[in-house]
């Protein structure tokens, strides 16, 4: 009988198995369906020696002290600040929509943000209360922009208008007035040295953690007894989808590897044109800072069906939500952690924290 069965090996389960198993001196047994750990974070040598994040290009950024903290026992980290560019109008132009954007796009020479908040002001279209992901673009920087750099990128990527969409989705993007090109602000940004895959296999390296992958916890719930568990799977599938199915949003990645030493000229270029299928490409080398002869980016391809990489934030799913989070309430020790459990749009410092506080309401001091 284990003391904790932990239901996926992410951030969520990994940083919960770690304390667990460590600070508790406690048995945990994490389990995968996939043959590897790390979740969507999973990074590995691609078959020409280059580093790659097998589901899309993964960025460590936080504000948190504690959350860098607790990581940096896992793993040294590499200063990297992502910058992204987005391709309109045959122009390769910095996102989020800053000075630089605007001189280049329109051919103009704003010098200082006053004039560039001048600028925005004569194009942007006030709206009086701001629910939905359009409000908070043409509220910013008005219609034509909204169109060029975010309703197309948004339509493909949820499937969905932006109209459609809570206001916290393109907020994630902010319009600047000086010319800080960097895609986050945030104190700490770095990458794990060596990858996020060795970091979690120390994370998990504990003697009262075992790891059980392409283990599949639906068949194996009534097999290993187990004390307590951790779900960090989708809540509706745990539920059997008795209240109906959530939806998840998905992508498709395709890795290419190209013979050149640098295939764009940054870590991300966006394609908000909806003629393009894809939304970003994305060079890891840029990321990771390794030295290779050639290279491998990704495309992603968004898409309704394959495996679930996004929460769809929207009043009607959280409504559908909040009914699974009462019947997860009622089940005896069992506890719902992460991005797909938690139903939020939760980036990996997110997770990080929502774990340490569960385990810190888990085990008060
Ligand atoms: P996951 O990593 O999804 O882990 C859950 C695990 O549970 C999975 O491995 C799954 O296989 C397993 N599982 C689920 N159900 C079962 C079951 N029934 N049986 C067995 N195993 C199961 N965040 C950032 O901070 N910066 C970024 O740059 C960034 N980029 C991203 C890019 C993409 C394309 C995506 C999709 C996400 C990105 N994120 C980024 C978000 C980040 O991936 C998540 O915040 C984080 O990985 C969530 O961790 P988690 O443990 O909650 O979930
Ligand atoms: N977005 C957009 N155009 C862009 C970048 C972002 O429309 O060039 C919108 C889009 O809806 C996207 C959201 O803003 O899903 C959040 O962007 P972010 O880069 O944070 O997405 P993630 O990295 O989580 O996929």
């Amino acid at each position: 009988m284990v003391d904790w069965l932990i239901v996926g090996a992410g951030f969520a389960g990994s940083v919960l198995a770690e304390r667990i198993a460590t600070r508790q001196n406690q048995s945990v047994l994490v389990i995968d369906r996939r043959s590897h750990i790390g979740g969507n974070a999973y990074d590995e040598l691609d078959h020409y020696g280059i580093l790659y994040h097998k589901y899309g290009p993964h960025i460590f950024h936080t504000n948190s002290q504690d959350i860098f903290d607790y990581l940096s026992q896992f793993t040294k980290w590499r200063p990297y600040e992502h910058r992204v560019l987005a391709a309109v109008r045959d122009k390769l132009v910095p996102i989020p929509i800053n000075r630089t954007t605007l001189n280049r796009l329109y051919g103009l020479s704003l010098a200082n943000d006053a004039e560039t908040a001048a600028f925005l002001a004569t194009r942007a279209e006030p709206v009086a209360v701001i629910e939905t992901s359009e409000d908070v673009v043409v509220n910013a920087v008005g219609r034509e922009l909204y169109e060029l750099f975010f309703q197309g990128y948004t339509r493909k990527q949820w499937g969905l208008d932006p109209s459609q969409l809570d206001k916290s989705v393109t907020a994630r993007v902010p319009t600047r007035v000086n010319e800080d090109d960097r895609y986050f602000t945030d104190t700490f940004q770095f990458m794990p040295a060596e990858g996020y895959t060795k970091m979690f296999e120390k994370m998990l390296a504990s003697d009262n953690i075992s790891v059980q992958l392409a283990t599949e916890f639906f068949d194996i719930r009534d097999k290993i007894p187990f004390k307590n568990l951790i779900f960090t799977g989708c809540i509706d599938e745990y539920f059997n989808y008795c209240i109906g199915k959530l939806p998840y949003r998905s992508l498709n990645f395709e890795h290419k590897h190209i013979e050149t030493e640098f295939f764009q000229p940054t870590g991300t270029v966006n394609y908000p044109d909806p003629g393009t299928l894809y939304t970003r490409i994305s060079e890891y080398k840029y990321l990771t800072g390794q030295s290779h002869a050639s290279t491998t980016v990704t495309y992603e391809y968004p898409s309704s069906d394959g495996d679930p990489y996004y929460p769809i934030p929207r009043d009607e799913n959280l409504a559908l939500f909040r009914q699974y989070e009462a019947l997860a309430a009622q089940e005896a020790n069992v506890h719902f952690v992460g991005r797909l459990a938690s139903y939020r749009y939760y980036n990996m410092d997110q997770v990080v924290g929502q774990a340490l506080a569960k385990y810190r309401r888990l085990f008060p001091a």
